[in-house]
């Protein structure tokens, strides 16, 4: 669980089998200078005492959340997001000190004494757990306080205290042995949309809240409310800390946010033709034969399927990147591998590389694309990629 990291290092993307990752069927490249530009970029439009948080979830949403920690740190981030406890275990075992706050909930005694140990910093919700956080802190004779973060609901309607009780929950934080309030945060529903009542409305709630503290003598260290939207729409939402995730890996939370800043993608997805062939009109191609041959078609196959995270519901639909060229993916896509129609590129090999997310000269296939495409949003795409492709580091 906490090794999964199957990233190699290397230092070129030239095309020779020096590199044992070559000889893979299918691999995800993780471009760590777009990576850093991204963080530069958001860091740009950030004020001198707003921090940045990069978002490491969920592996860093498909890229591997070790390298893509190291370089976001190194490229400015001061902060780390994780969702739970391991990931931020993973991260401390790589040698990470940088602070990680655990933006998921976290209740037993366990989780506890694995934060504690592991110098994690957790999110709290309830007074339940903020009890159940003091009293196992109390049992093991913690000694230095515990630096945690107070959650509010403002309006998401997911983790976090209801905004009418914040500032009550607030001061039971504050007296319990054994805590310190390291920050008080909200989470915007809506910050990727055009219309920003929601988005206000939430703002003023936790701005209701800051208030109401500050007149019982609390004065909140830190305050933090926006995620990659909030942070390209309105620097009125960036506080202390802003917590990015999606715009750190290169992509938009919506389209009207490309005027304010140029972002690069992080991720490519790139496989191997692992046959080239030809056949004759009339033929059926892959599963139920979704797929019939007009003409005589030049087929090629390649290694990646919908094991590796390739969406089976992109069958037919889809194009990959060949040579610089657009070639579309033919019958349904099975588990390991899935067809193109190469006529238009008729000597294609056996073993060249085929784009199926990424840039090659003019052409670029993002994962926004594939999300317009099956109705998601990139979020989701970016974390399909399976543990089965190795993450390659290019520099
Ligand atoms: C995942 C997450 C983020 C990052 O969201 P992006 O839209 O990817 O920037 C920020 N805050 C919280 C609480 C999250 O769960």
């Amino acid at each position: 669980m906490l090794s999964h990291e199957q990233t190699s290092s290397v230092t070129s993307n030239q095309e020779s089998n020096t590199y044992p990752w070559l000889s893979q069927r299918a691999w995800v490249e993780i471009n760590l200078s777009a990576l850093s530009y991204n963080v530069k970029q958001v860091l740009r439009i950030l004020s001198a005492h707003t921090q940045l948080m990069a978002v490491v979830k969920a592996d860093a949403y498909g890229h591997g959340a070790v390298t893509v920690a190291q370089t976001a740190l190194e490229s400015g981030a001061s902060w780390l997001g994780v969702a739970t406890v391991p990931e931020g275990i993973q991260l401390r075992e790589a040698g990470i000190k940088a602070p990680i706050l655990i933006l998921g909930a976290t209740h037993t005694p366990e989780q506890i004494h694995a934060i504690a140990q592991w110098k994690l910093q957790p999110t709290l919700i309830s007074p339940k757990q903020a009890l159940v956080f003091s009293n196992t802190l109390e049992a093991i004779n913690c000694k230095t306080p515990l630096p945690v973060h107070v959650k509010l609901d403002t309006g998401m309607s997911r983790l976090g205290t209801n905004w009418q009780e914040a500032a009550e929950f607030v001061q039971l934080v504050e007296r319990l042995p054994h805590l310190t309030i390291a920050s008080i945060y909200s989470h915007l529903a809506t910050a990727d949309s055009l219309d920003p009542t929601t988005m206000k409305q939430q703002q003023q709630r936790f701005e209701q809240v800051i208030a109401q503290l500050r007149t019982v003598g609390i004065e909140p260290p830190c305050l933090h409310l926006a995620n990659s939207a909030a942070t390209l729409s309105d620097k009125a939402l960036h506080y202390h800390i802003v917590r990015v995730g999606l715009a750190v890996y290169g992509l938009y939370p919506a389209d009207h946010f490309r005027l304010n800043i140029d972002l690069k993608p992080v991720l490519q997805v790139k496989a191997r033709v692992t046959q080239v062939k030809t056949i004759p009109p009339g033929t059926g191609v892959s599963y139920s034969h979704q797929f019939i041959a007009s003409d005589e078609l030049r087929l090629a196959v390649v290694g990646i399927g919908y094991a590796d995270g390739v969406p089976r519901n992109l069958s037919n639909k889809m194009q990959v990147l060949i040579r610089g060229q657009r070639v579309s993916q033919i019958g349904t896509i099975t588990m390991d591998q899935l067809m193109l129609d190469v006529s238009a590129l008729p000597d294609v090999q056996e073993g060249e590389v085929v784009t199926l997310l990424g840039t090659e000269g003019k052409e670029q296939i993002t994962a926004e694309d594939w999300a317009n495409q099956l109705n998601t949003i990139s979020w989701e795409i970016l974390c399909g990629f399976k543990h089965r492709l190795p993450r390659v580091a290019m520099t």
